[in-house]
Parts: C-alpha cells; sequence; structure tokens
C-alpha cells in the first residue's frame, strides 16, 4: 500500500489529468494494443463483475491483541485485531501467539476460529508438535477473510500511532518479517496461492514534483512499512510512452499478491494432512470455551471478538470489492486516485479504498453496495478505454 499512500499524500492530480498528459496517450494506446505488451488491458464492464462482496477490517487503535489470558481453568491466548494487515502478519503474529501457549508445554490445543489467523496459528501448534483441533462457526469461503484484497499490506490500518506502546513497532517488524520470509515458502506451488505481481502507481506528476509536493497528511495511522525496505523492492518511474496508463508516470513495483482461494486451500489440507481436525462451532459467551477438552486455547476470532469477548476495542473498518472475471495473461495491480485494482487468479479486485484511511472506519454495514461497485468498475473501463491516437 506504500505506493498508493506516496501517491495519494504527494498531490495527485484529478481526473483532469485523464488523457491530457503531453505526448503520453498516443503512445499509451498503441501500446494497450500492442501485443508485446506485458500490460493486457482489463476488460472492465458490468456484465464481467460476477459478485460483490464487503469484509470488516477488525482494527484495533492499541494493534493487534495477542496475550493470554486465564478465563477458569483455561488458557486463552487472543490473537485477533488485525486490521487491514491479518494474511500479511498472519505467520508472524501465529508465531507469538504459539509461542506464548508453549510456555505452558500443552501437548495439545484449540483453536477458535478458521480465518487467516486461525489457520495459521493452528498449523504453526502443528509444527510446534501440538494436537490441535479448530473450532470455528465459518470456514472459508465464509470467513471474512476470504474477503479481502490480497496483497502484502502488513501496515494498513494496523494500529494508531498515539495508541501504541513502545514496543509495538518492534514486535510489528519482527512479525511482518516472520510473515514475509513464511510466505516465500509458498512461492512456485501449483495453484500459485502466492505470487509476485507488478503495481503500478499512476500520476501526473514527475519524480522530482513527486519529491517536491508536500508530505502525505497524516491521518493517526501508523506507518511502519519504511522498516522492511531492506527486504521490499523499490518503486520504478515510468515515463511518457513507457507505460499504457493515461497519466504521464507510472511508478512501478512489485508485491506479494495472495491468491486467496488457493491460498486458504492449500493451508487447510496441510492441516488436515497433518492430522487437525475442525469442529464447527458457535461461542455465544466466553464461558463456552469450558465445554472444550483442551485446557489451552488459541482465540482467532477476528472481528468476531467484538461480540463474543465484549471487546468494544475491535472497530469495524468496512472495505467492498467488486469482483471481474479473472484473465489469462493479467496479473498486475494499479492505484489510480481512489481506485485500487488488483489482478488475482481467483479474480479481478476493483476497490474504492477513498481518500485516506478513515474511510469505512466505525462502519459495520456488511451489504453490499452494488451502485458503488458499478461505479468502480465504470472507472476502471475509463481507464482502459482506447484514446485517440494524436493527429
Ligand atoms: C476489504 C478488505 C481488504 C483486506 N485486504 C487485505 C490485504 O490485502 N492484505 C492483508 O494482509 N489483509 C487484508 N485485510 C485484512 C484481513 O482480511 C483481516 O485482518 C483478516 O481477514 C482477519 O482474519 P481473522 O482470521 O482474524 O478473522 P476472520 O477471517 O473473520 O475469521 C474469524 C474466524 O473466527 C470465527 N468466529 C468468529 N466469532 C466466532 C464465534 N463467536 N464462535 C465461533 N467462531 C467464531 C469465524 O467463523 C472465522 O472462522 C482486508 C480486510 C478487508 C475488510
Amino acid at each position: 500500500m506504500m505506493d498508493r499512500r506516496s501517491f495519494l499524500g504527494r498531490g495527485m492530480l484529478g481526473a483532469g489529468a485523464l488523457g491530457l498528459s503531453a505526448g503520453g496517450p498516443t503512445r499509451a494506446a498503441s501500446l494497450l494494443l500492442d501485443r508485446d505488451s506485458h500490460i493486457i488491458p482489463i476488460r472492465a464492464s458490468i456484465d464481467r463483475m460476477f459478485r460483490v462482496t464487503v469484509c470488516l477490517r477488525p482494527f484495533r487503535a492499541a494493534g493487534p491483541r495477542i496475550e493470554a489470558e486465564e478465563v477458569g481453568r483455561k488458557l486463552v491466548i487472543h490473537n485477533y485485531g488485525h486490521g487491514g494487515s491479518g494474511w500479511s502478519l498472519s505467520w508472524g503474529s501465529a508465531a507469538v501467539a504459539v509461542g506464548k501457549a508453549m510456555e505452558v508445554s500443552p501437548k495439545e490445543v484449540a483453536v477458535i476460529g478458521a480465518g487467516a489467523m486461525g489457520l495459521t496459528a493452528a498449523l504453526t501448534a502443528q509444527r510446534a508438535g501440538l494436537a490441535v483441533t479448530i473450532y470455528a462457526k465459518e470456514q472459508f469461503p465464509d470467513v471474512r477473510s476470504a474477503r479481502a484484497t490480497g496483497t502484502w499490506s502488513p501496515d494498513s490500518r494496523v494500529a494508531m500511532e498515539k495508541d501504541v506502546d513502545s514496543g509495538f513497532g518492534d514486535r510489528w517488524e519482527s512479525m511482518a518479517r516472520t510473515s514475509f520470509a513464511a510466505f516465500q515458502g509458498f512461492l512456485g506451488s501449483a495453484g500459485d496461492p502466492v505470487e509476485w505481481t507488478d503495481r503500478y502507481a499512476l500520476s501526473d506528476l514527475s519524480p522530482v514534483q513527486r519529491q517536491a509536493a508536500p508530505p502525505e497528511e497524516a491521518t493517526g495511522f501508523s506507518r511502519l512499512e519504511h522498516r522492511l525496505h531492506d527486504i521490499t523492492p523499490r518503486s520504478q518511474p515510468l515515463g511518457p510512452g513507457e507505460h499504457p496508463f493515461p497519466t504521464a508516470f507510472a511508478y512501478r513495483n512489485s508485491s506479494l499478491t495472495f491468491n486467496v482461494a488457493d491460498l486458504s486451500r492449500q493451508l487447510m489440507s496441510d492441516f488436515l494432512i497433518a492430522g487437525g481436525k475442525v469442529v464447527p462451532m458457535t461461542f455465544h459467551e466466553p464461558n463456552d470455551i469450558m465445554k472444550l477438552k483442551q485446557k489451552v486455547i488459541i482465540n482467532c476470532t477476528g472481528y468476531g471478538a467484538r461480540a463474543l469477548w465484549k471487546d468494544e476495542s475491535v472497530i469495524p473498518v468496512r472495505g467492498q470489492i467488486a469482483w471481474l472475471i479473472p484473465q489469462a495473461g493479467v496479473t498486475y495491480g494499479v492505484y489510480h486516485k481512489s481506485l485500487n485494482i488488483l489482478a488475482r487468479r481467483d479474480g479481478i479486485v476493483v476497490q474504492e479504498v477513498g481518500e485516506n484511511d478513515w474511510f469505512g472506519y466505525n462502519d459495520a454495514n456488511e451489504t453490499p453496495d452494488r451502485q458503488a461497485a458499478e461505479t468502480s468498475v465504470r472507472q476502471v473501463a475509463e481507464l482502459f478505454a482506447p484514446r485517440p491516437a494524436a493527429a
């Protein structure tokens, strides 16, 4: 998300920039039709939109809750509240949570929840030698994790700067590095559960103008990704004629994409192959955990923790995705104005992300807004529309 942030924060020009950049459009139009171009245009039309989904990011101002709590005779290790960074931080967070469970040397653990956090915690516990049972109300594809964008975004709405303790940055960095390393293990696997893909942040500002632009407006959300600059690629400016988009510049970067359908299938298969069990179960209050035979429980209930644990520090941050039919050869992402597009194997994500991280904050409405989805798809169509050749 770093590119988008820098891009939006440095005074990106508005819709009027479309098709107006000197020298850009003519070449751009021809590149769009160029069979050798790496960038195959997205066929964005309403009839190719096959679903609209909404997800709630489980945001906590103090950052994810990863701590132990004694509930009666049980030891509960909480592992929830990862905001917009749950997939990205999942393995690192699981390592911390399982580490806390191991302090009492259990032979088996229960994991509540089968989303990104539940599956990675369960696998991490298995790899530590424990017998693991997952108890969950929903499984993939019905969990909220299934409705994520699917990009490496480890500091997206993960905390508020003023609310974190002094050790948070270091803990976050350790989790992010652990996760980043763990995801490398999925590269090249059948089904491409994880892969590197290019992202283009579109702008009419040259690199020099971008550099001189006023700094991004502070929103109060923690910004930590700069801590990972040694392991993540730099963005490269592509000038007029070097890219097919309607803006003068496209800043190209590469990032990890999570093809969530296949990733979740692989996580669940690995868990079951290693002897894990899944039991459908809904918990209505914390005392319901007394029914479980396991003494140690890892609580990965995501936004569900707000109701189950009566934890009002979990704030919903709504996000909606319009899904376009996947296209062969289209495996890249685009940030343009407040639009985020990411082509995955299981669908092309089209997402309105607003002007800043406050977009969708404290909005628990999970009903899809079809009209808003269609508006976003029309914006994508405009981006890839053929443009007139220069006279
Ligand atoms: C629009 C959007 C885009 C996102 N994009 C990205 C992204 O690109 N990259 C990224 O890293 N993160 C992204 N996120 C964030 C990420 O999706 C979340 O942080 C993550 O899904 C949280 O996972 P989880 O396992 O904690 O929660 P969930 O997926 O909600 O899983 C919770 C589990 O607990 C179970 N559960 C809950 N309550 C109960 C109960 N009472 N009894 C029994 N079971 C219960 C549920 O059934 C489910 O199995 C995005 C979020 C949204 C909304």
